[in-house]
């Protein structure tokens, strides 16, 4: 009998043949925009953590007493003893950033993705997803048992087609997409959702800390509210540069996840301190509005620079600028040309992408100077990149 281990093995080599394989790279002190990787220091290009607070001296701080008031590790699920003041405190902090009566956190957004959506619909009802949704909110639709419809990216005439077919249910998209940068047609997607009587939920992730007023995210940079979107989710390790997730929403959504969200009880409470650490974390995003002029400012010498230099810009406005390569092994080339000048951007392929669109995803970081910008397009005018028009065209 051949080991079912011999399987995997055939498996890992035939996505080492398709450019597929993904490694890891370890990181010798903090995340940054200049990292030590590997024991050399680059300039990179590639975390989410937009507005540079990763590792900001004040939140550290304030991790460092966390732990001192609340010890280490939670202990318990927040429904046994894990619930500590330091978890209160940050959820009512959250609940006033977004507006919103309530906001319960979760250790992951992965867990608060398929932790809602499992609270919110299961077998006999339907749900119905942007094709470019984060990965998290299509395994929290297929756990749920739903029936799922994914309409294509941004396409609102063919989900208005769809509710029609299939009646109400839950509409769930990412606020700014992941790997496009792109923003969701939030107000379409708001007047589909009242006019089909469905739910509309926003997983906020890359929008939070960065758009609208105050970094209020997505739905302040369309003006909606709870009424719109009753569903809001968002993560604290991206713009907030800490760990974990909430869900903000009026009493009745909370308490029935608190009820319900099975990712939610049957899991230990984030470590009190990194909850008592990312209020801190929260009130530096919300006053230090030069992190989001700067950073508005990079994207737009990123693009302008890239625009002269005729490279594929994508329709972003936001920190995530994606430059398509299409199939893998060109995205890869891109990236290990840049890495051996010193510049870092990972090659992002499928799976996390559709097949045919690999690419680099660049992030841009208000802890970014406009050297670096520079430096970033000094070394993109150097890829062969007419090829890549030339076949597409
Ligand atoms: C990162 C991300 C998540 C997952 O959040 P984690 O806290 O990293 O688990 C969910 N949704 C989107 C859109 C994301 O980008």
């Amino acid at each position: 009998m051949p080991s079912p281990l011999q399987g995997l093995d055939a498996a890992l080599q035939q996505l080492r043949r398709d450019g597929l394989y993904r490694s890891r790279r370890v990181l010798d002190g903090a995340q940054g925009v200049r990292p030590v990787i590997d024991g050399r220091r680059m300039l990179s290009f590639c975390s989410n953590d937009y507005l540079g607070l990763a590792a900001h001296p004040t939140i550290a701080a304030a991790l460092r007493e966390g732990v001192e008031r609340f010890g280490v590790g939670s202990g318990a699920a927040h429904l046994v003893t894990g619930h500590s003041e330091a978890h209160r405190a940050l959820e009512h902090a959250l609940a006033d950033f977004v507006g919103r009566p309530r906001a319960l956190l979760f250790s992951t957004g992965y867990m608060a993705n398929i932790g809602v959506i499992g609270a919110l619909a299961g077998r006999g009802d339907r749900i119905y997803a942007d094709r470019l949704n984060h990965a998290s909110l299509v395994d929290g639709a297929r756990i749920s048992g739903a029936r799922l419809n994914r309409y294509p990216h941004g396409d609102i005439g063919r989900l208005r087609n769809l509710l029609h077919e299939e009646g109400p249910g839950l509409i769930v998209t990412d606020g700014v997409f992941s790997m496009d940068g792109d923003l969701a047609p939030l107000p379409a997607l708001a007047r589909l959702a009242a006019d089909s009587g469905s739910w509309l939920m926003v997983d906020d992730a890359h929008g939070l800390g960065v758009l609208g007023e105050r970094g209020r995210g997505s739905l302040r940079h369309f003006g909606l509210g709870l009424s719109q979107v009753p569903i809001l989710m968002g993560t604290l390790g991206k713009a907030f540069g800490t760990f974990g997730a909430f869900v903000a929403g009026d009493e009745t959504l909370i308490e029935t996840l608190i009820q319900r969200a099975r990712s939610y009880i049957y899991s230990t409470a984030l470590p009190p301190g990194v909850a008592y650490a990312t209020s801190t974390a929260l009130r530096i995003a919300s006053a230090e509005d030069w992190r989001r002029t700067h950073l508005a400012a990079l994207v737009t010498r990123f693009r302008a620079g890239a625009a002269g230099l005729g490279l594929p810009l994508a329709a972003s406005t936001t920190p995530i600028q994606p430059l398509i390569a299409g199939d893998s092994a060109k995205a890869l080339a891109w990236s290990r040309f840049l890495e051996e000048h010193g510049v870092l951007v990972t090659a992002i392929r499928p799976p996390t992408v559709p097949r045919g669109s690999a690419r680099l995803r660049i992030t841009l970081s208000a802890a970014h100077t406009a050297a670096d910008v520079d430096r970033l397009l000094e070394l993109l005018a150097l890829l062969p990149i007419e090829e890549q028009l030339v076949e597409s065209t």
